[in-house]
């Protein structure tokens, strides 16, 4: 059986076009992008094209675009690239939002274990940051915040213009995890004024291994990897050209499908969400500003695994919260910070849709899910 991908949160298909402009650099001769000869040079002209490529789909001057491997290493590097050069590291304080991805979170965690202070910021039943705590929390000798743009689960999208307004006056870093903003909504990082942000090609339909950190260039960072002394210092390590090549044509790519993506996902997440609403199935963040292609959702009563596995054998492929953990039962830590009960987050389920899929899959998917919470409801009773 066919199986139907809604779960473009996690990961999306390579775009046919993108695999295109990388074949050259993976079939043939590719020179090291620092050699002087032509074959550098050739290979230095095409990371710089897609450096541009990048800084122009999030608003960025081509100066502030560092390659890295993956979003997890670009937001390694903002937390604990700017924790080594703060100023008496004992009494500063580390802020990350209470529902960002583990690669923000650990990090954090990992300092802390150093003697830094890691502190949470609370978010309420919507998901969002709440900002009193933050400004609150900024009382205290501050050196770093780090808080999401949009929610890997729920979608949601934090007010990241304000929080940036808040950190600039209070004179403190803050960077923000964009991986999941990137070609969904509009992303301008001249105009949200952070300091650093996070975006990756993998989930734009460009290849696995390349991402970036833009970077404001006033702001003074330590490298993560130190070597020959790539990416101006700030990245060592001979660059991957053929992904950040395809990075590059995704980004270019995205920026021309955005208002397609938006449209076309956000009817079919509507269509899913009036189909969920008819079942009384508990939606969570959508009460506030989302990403369009995003629904999660809970079953009561049922585990949020059980339904992705009797989902998958049906032919539909979504995910029960996030993808990096799904090899954990506990339940959602996003769900959990905005004060649902265990028991429901742990019924989690979410559906991330890309602008390939249609109408079609998305009714069908609903006799589906029907079918399967039908089915399921019937064993457990059956067992109890
Ligand atoms: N941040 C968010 C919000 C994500 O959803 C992910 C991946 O799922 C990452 C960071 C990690 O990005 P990468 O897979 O490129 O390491």
């Amino acid at each position: 059986m066919a199986s139907v991908y809604f779960d473009h949160n996690a990961t999306t298909a390579l775009d046919n076009s993108v695999l295109e402009t990388m074949l050259p650099w993976m079939r043939n001769q590719s020179g090291n992008p620092t050699s002087r000869h032509i074959f550098g040079r050739t290979a230095r002209d095409a990371i710089e094209n897609a450096r541009a490529q990048v800084a122009e789909a999030c608003g960025a001057h081509i100066s502030q675009v560092i390659f890295t491997s993956c979003g997890t290493e670009a937001n390694n590097f903002a937390i604990k690239g700017i924790s080594t050069i703060m100023p008496s590291m004992i009494s500063q304080q580390i802020l990350t939002s209470a529902i960002e991805h583990p690669c923000v979170s650990r990090p954090a965690i990992a300092l802390q274990q150093q003697g830094y202070i890691n502190k949470e910021i609370e978010v309420d039943l919507n998901g969002k940051v709440n900002l009193d705590q933050l400004k609150i929390l900024l009382s205290k000798p501050t050196g770093l915040i780090s808080v999401m743009y949009a929610n890997n689960e729920t979608g949601v999208l934090q007010d990241v213009d304000k929080i940036a307004e808040i950190a600039r006056s209070a004179g403190v870093f803050f960077h923000t995890d964009a991986v999941q903003a990137l070609g969904k909504i509009d992303l301008n990082f001249a105009d949200l004024n952070v300091h650093a942000m996070t975006i990756s090609s993998h989930k734009i339909h460009g290849p696995q291994g390349a991402a970036a950190l833009i970077l404001d260039k006033k702001v003074d960072i330590q490298p993560l990897l130190h070597g020959g002394g790539q990416e101006k210092g700030l990245r060592s390590g001979t660059e991957n050209v053929a992904a950040i090549v395809g990075f590059g044509a995704a980004c270019e790519l995205a920026l021309k499908n955005k208002s397609i993506f938006t449209a076309v996902t956000r009817s079919l997440r509507d269509q899913l969400e009036v189909g969920l609403n008819a079942l009384n199935i508990s939606i969570f963040g959508n009460k506030v500003s989302r990403l369009p292609n995003t629904s999660f959702f809970s079953i009561n009563g049922i585990e949020g695994e059980t339904l992705v596995m009797a989902l998958d054998r049906k032919g539909y492929a979504v995910a029960s919260g996030s993808a990096c953990s799904s090899d954990s039962t506990e339940p959602s830590h996003v769900l959990l910070a905005m004060g649902i009960p265990a028991d429901l987050a742990r019924g989690a389920v979410r559906i991330s849709f890309g602008a390939h899929n249609t109408s079609a899959q998305v009714s069908n998917f609903l006799d589906t899910l029907k079918n399967e919470i039908l089915r399921l409801k019937q064993m457990s009773a059956i067992a109890a």
